[in-house]
């Protein structure tokens, strides 16, 4: 069924709690944490509770959840006092997606160039 659980996947895992994560927030149907392998003082990860392979999948067939997953990541910058930010959905390998559970990324605390690498 799409959407449910992959055995294989590294953040269905964090949702479950089979793998420990910083958690920042988690509502009915995201969960946000703290990435590993931070890129700027605030790097948080807002992952759908569903497992999609990237956000264009989950705005498909979950729009609901996908607006859910913005308004989340908004929230974070919020508390984490972000007066800027940048929210990143890497898309495949070559835009360096390396999980293929769809993820916001949230960065903020730093200057953000633009255009991004
Ligand atoms: P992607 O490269 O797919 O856009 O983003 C995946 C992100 O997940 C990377 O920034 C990576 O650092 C992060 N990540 C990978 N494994 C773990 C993990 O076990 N825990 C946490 N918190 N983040 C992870
Ligand atoms: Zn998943």
């Amino acid at each position: 069924m799409p959407g449910e659980p992959q055995a294989d996947c590294l953040f269905c895992k964090i949702v479950e709690g089979q793998i420990p994560a910083t958690i920042v927030r988690e509502s009915d149907t995201t969960v946000a944490f703290r990435d590993i392998n931070p890129q700027a003082p605030t790097h948080v990860l807002v992952i759908p509770k569903v497992h999609y392979e990237n956000a264009a999948a989950l705005a498909a067939a979950e729009p609901t959840i996908a607006a859910d997953v913005l308004r989340e990541a908004q929230t974070v910058a919020d508390e984490e006092k972000l007066e800027s930010y940048r929210i990143v959905f890497n898309t495949g390998a070559g835009a360096g997606q390396t999980v293929w559970h769809a993820h916001a990324h949230v960065l903020g605390g730093r200057g953000l160039e633009w255009p991004p690498g």
